[in-house]
């Protein structure tokens, strides 16, 4: 720099959101339990690119949606013209992965992915334009059995998680032909009281009028309460596949209530549809949503095959996750290599390769803008890191071919200071860590 100006900082884009170190416990926990619950039901994970063609979330997603219409983080692609979207959600990257690797010739899959969205929305509390999901998707599976549960696997996560008050609330959209019919009588329902519409939904009203049925605006409340509902067109199979449904849900003694305004905002649902919602989050209450949507795999050119899956936001699981407790905070290692000296400091990289090489976690001091570090400076540093243990080598150790190993924080007996020749330190860390605690930090754990 010329001037002395300091240089402008730059920020994250809008309402997308570091999760910093204080905050990755909880992640992990939350990441962690979910795949154990994901694998007990045998769930298999499937990663796809964050990046698809535009044209597969306009086709999988509806034109005449929320996502679709103005949320989405579309560009051409400099190089080669082609138009790319970030995707918004999952389940469109995974139908797509599924058909275009024939995933379901030697039958159904139960699959699940997990990784960043995003969407072009207002950010506030709950709502972000990066923000992640946990989903998963079975492919090929007809009956209510597997809605039944993909909607269990939920309540086993939540209860795994020690989550309460997350209510299931459920619906059925029936089939298209009910959908058509029921269309019908809605639309003629809310022309008569025209009036009462806002502008979103006179332009909605021709073109999707059951997303209507969601609007959020407080004056169309009344309105939207007393619309026709898609639940009373129900009949033959889409009921019987309802009815079945709850039935296997009562047997499990899973809690639900019906809402006939369910309907979500993607076109290519049908039958099922459900969210789990909490009041503990303000308006952003939904923390999963998913639901049938059979039709799908046909529209991309596929033989027809049924599909069920949710996607649930980690954020609104993270903040619910905070009213519980912190998680406790795991020690960064189980050795802090604390060492002074030339000689020293080539001996630690050694001995710190071979800790590890042992399976302990080893954090080697190393120089900052203040230098190397007095050993008073280092063993502070070892203290604030949790191990079990500071190794120590200085000029008498090196001389002696010893390393002083003194107890920390993380183990039993603090008072504990011995010197141990050099080669015999690794095999007496790896006793003294596993001794004392077993070698389980990496489980992190409420405390509450
Ligand atoms: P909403 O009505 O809140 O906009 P949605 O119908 O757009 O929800 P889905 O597409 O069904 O949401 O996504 C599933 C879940 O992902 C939501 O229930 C929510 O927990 C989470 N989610 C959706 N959009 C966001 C966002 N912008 N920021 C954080 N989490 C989100
Ligand atoms: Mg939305």
């Amino acid at each position: 720099m010329s001037d002395n100006k300091k240089p402008e900082k730059i920020l994250a884009v809008k309402g997308m959101n570091d999760i910093l170190p204080a905050d990755a416990p909880l992640w992990e926990l939350l990441e962690n339990t979910t795949e154990s619950v994901l694998k007990s039901y045998g769930y298999q994970k499937i990663v796809t690119p964050i990046l698809e063609e535009t044209g597969l979330f306009a086709r999988a997603i509806g034109a005449v949606t929320d996502i679709v219409e103005k949320e989405m983080y579309s560009f051409t692609d400099s190089m080669n013209g082609d138009l790319l979207t970030l995707r918004p959600e999952g389940t469109a990257g995974t139908v797509r992965a599924v058909l275009e690797h024939n995933l379901v010739y030697d039958g159904p899959k139960r699959l699940w992915y997990k990784g960043p969205m995003f969407r072009h929305e207002r950010p506030q509390r709950g709502r972000y334009r990066q923000f992640f999901q946990f989903g998963a998707e079975a492919v090929g599976f007809t009956g209510p059995d597997i809605d039944a549960e993909l909607i269990m696997l939920c309540r086993r996560l939540w209860d795994d998680l020690g989550l309460e008050n997350i209510r299931l609330e459920l619906n059925s959209i029936g089939d298209a032909a009910e959908r058509l019919r029921h269309r019908a009588d809605l639309i003629a329902y809310f022309e008569a009281h025209s009036e009462l519409l806002d502008a979103e939904a006179t332009r909605r009203l021709h073109s999707n009028p059951l997303r209507i049925l969601d609007t959020k605006n407080p004056a169309m409340q009344d309105l939207v309460n007393k619309a026709p509902k898609l639940l009373d067109y129900i009949a033959g199979e889409s009921l019987a596949h309802f009815e079945g449904l709850k039935s296997i849900l009562d047997h499990n003694n899973i809690p639900y209530v019906v809402n006939p305004r369910l309907v979500r905002g993607i076109d290519y649902y049908n039958r099922t549809v459900f969210e789990w919602v909490t009041d503990a989050l303000g308006a952003q209450g939904t923390v999963c949503a998913g639901g049938r949507y059979d039709p799908l795999i046909e529209m991309f050119g596929g033989k027809a095959t049924p599909a069920v899956g949710f996607a649930m936001g980690m954020e609104r699981l993270i903040e619910l996750m905070k009213e519980v407790g912190e998680p406790n905070e795991p020690s960064l290692c189980d050795v802090y290599l604390v060492h002074q000296g030339d000689g020293a400091r080539m001996q630690a990289f050694v001995l710190a390769e071979r800790i590890r090489d042992a399976g302990l976690d080893v954090i080697l001091h190393c120089a900052t803008a203040s230098g190397a570090g007095s050993f008073k400076a280092q063993m502070k540093k070892a203290d604030g890191s949790g191990a079990s243990f500071a190794v120590i080598l200085g000029e008498d150790e090196v001389a002696n071919h010893t390393a002083t190993v003194k107890a920390m924080r993380g183990a039993a007996d603090q008072s504990q200071q011995s010197s141990v020749g050099f080669d015999a330190v690794v095999d007496y860390l790896v006793d003294a860590v596993i001794g004392a605690h077993g070698h389980d930090h990496e489980h992190v754990h409420y405390h509450h």
